[in-house]
């Protein structure tokens, strides 16, 4: 048999200062996301889901899940025997991360009212109401993933959602992974749907007998999950809000000839181990030949020594090392690319962060790996990829709120601003916007009132 050569876990070396302008924006741009492919096999089912309920949701089960399931979902209280067959060591660990992330996303509420009198009488007030429904989609696929449902589902909680649904792919059973059930528990989630993909986040969009219709669907998964979230927030009959647009996992690191080299690999290679398709980048800032071997040496042992090498092999042969020379230019970089994930590994990280205008999530200093906030610090780690942190925050407890405002006027408040009302009312053509000021300004000057 052929021996197929395996590529050398290695990453490409550019030098920024000798980099035409063209390909320095050719290093920001991320892999090609062509929804269209995929849009047009997710298309049928969702209209299936649409147009037959749980029985489409049974069928395309068994046709892409290989599961024949007896029932569509789990109704709260769930099974304490699938709660049983979490180990308590993990019980413990899921225990420790749900209290860190509470903690941090109730911080993130604010109970005050804002009110503020924008003129003497006109008062306007802006408070915050939880979305009632919402939908959590927890990838299943080919993992395990309470702490997605931990970041999707403590928010939601401490925001008081009303409903919460959990969907994901069940296990070959057609039971839920009971990690995922233990969450769900913990958030009060009211139902746990047993099916992923496109069908189970149109289920909940639409709703179906068994499925409650949701309000927003938020959570990552792969491009079918997210054709079909972009589809449906396009769907008046689905009515439906999402988080944000996914992308493939991404990270930039940015480091100095002090940083540890084990310790920067090690925070390389924990993205580079999501899928094929993360990215990782490791900003050098004059880094010297010594610095750079070192790195290299790393990965090799390192990436060669994981059990997912083979899919670390592909994502480090699409990422590579920018060397730049100053610590400016390095954040420069950075604010251009928008990372999800941003590790500073450099001596007093803290005083870059005002210069940090794009990122998901920061992780500052060497004792802060990536994989703490994935996890269990308390932030959260669904976070906007692509570049999209130009203009999406990650998921957060505002995540699960609307806000609506108000505004209370005094007959002093309306005699003062009723005269800029009718001049801007006239001016667009509005006349009964104007005549609803104009006869109650004509009785206070009157002073019929
Ligand atoms: P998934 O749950 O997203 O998708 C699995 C579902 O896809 C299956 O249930 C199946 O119904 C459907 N499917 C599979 N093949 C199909 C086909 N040919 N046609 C129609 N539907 C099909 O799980 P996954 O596939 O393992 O993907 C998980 C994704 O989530 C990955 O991209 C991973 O990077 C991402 N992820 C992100 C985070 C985060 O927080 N950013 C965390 C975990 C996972």
């Amino acid at each position: 048999p052929a021996v197929i050569e395996k590529q050398e876990i290695k990453l490409r070396i550019h030098s920024h200062s000798s980099l035409s302008e063209d390909e320095k924006s050719a290093l920001l741009q991320r892999p090609i996301l062509d929804l269209k492919e995929i849009s047009s096999r997710v298309t049928p089912i969702v209209q299936a889901v649409r147009e037959r309920g749980d029985d489409a949701l049974v069928e395309l089960t068994a046709k892409f899940d290989n599961v024949k399931l007896t029932s569509t979902v789990l109704k709260a209280p769930f099974p304490q025997h699938l709660i049983d067959e979490v180990k308590p060591a993990v019980k413990a660990a899921i225990d420790v991360a749900f209290a860190n992330i509470a903690a941090f996303h109730k911080a993130q509420v604010s109970d005050s009212t804002l009110s503020v009198e924008t003129m003497p009488g006109v008062v306007c007030s802006r408070f915050s109401r939880p979305i009632d429904r919402v939908g959590l989609y927890v990838p299943g696929g080919t993992a395990i993933l309470p702490s997605t449902t931990l970041m999707l589902g403590v928010p939601a909680m401490v925001a008081g959602c009303k409903e919460i649904v959990v969907a994901s792919p069940p296990r070959k059973d057609g039971t839920p992974v009971p990690e995922v059930v233990y969450v769900a528990d913990k958030i009060g989630a009211g139902t746990i749907v047993l099916a992923g993909g496109a069908q189970a986040v149109a289920a909940m969009a639409y709703g179906t007998k068994s499925v409650p219709k949701v309000d927003k669907i938020v959570g990552p998964g792969n491009q079918y999950v997210t054709a079909a979230k972009m589809a449906l927030q396009n769907d008046t009959q689905a009515m439906i809000a999402i988080d944000m647009p996914a992308g493939p996992s991404e990270l930039l690191v940015i480091a100095d000839n002090d940083s540890n080299p084990a310790y920067v690999v090690s925070d390389l290679l924990s993205q580079a181990e999501h899928g094929v398709d993360s990215q990782v980048i490791l900003v050098a800032i004059a880094p010297t030949s010594e610095f750079l071997a070192a790195i290299q040496h790393e990965l090799a042992t390192q990436g060669e020594a994981l059990p997912r090498r083979d899919i670390v092999r592909v994502s480090i042969s699409k990422s590579y090392i920018l060397t730049v020379e100053s610590r400016d230019a390095a954040l420069e970089f950075s604010n251009k690319y928008a990372p999800e994930h941003l590790i500073l590994h450099i001596e007093q990280p803290e005083s870059t962060i005002p210069q940090i205008q794009n990122a998901g999530s920061i992780f500052v200093g060497p004792w802060s790996p990536e994989s703490c906030g994935d996890y269990a610090s308390g932030t959260n780690h669904t976070l906007p990829t692509y570049g999209y942190a130009r203009m999406y925050s990650g998921v957060n407890t505002d995540t699960f709120l609307k806000h609506i405002t108000s505004q209370t006027l005094t007959m002093e408040g309306l005699d003062l601003l009723g005269d800029t009302v009718t001049t801007l009312a006239e001016i667009e053509g509005l006349e009964a916007h104007r005549n609803a000021v104009a006869i109650r300004l004509k009785d206070i000057r009157a002073k019929k009132i």
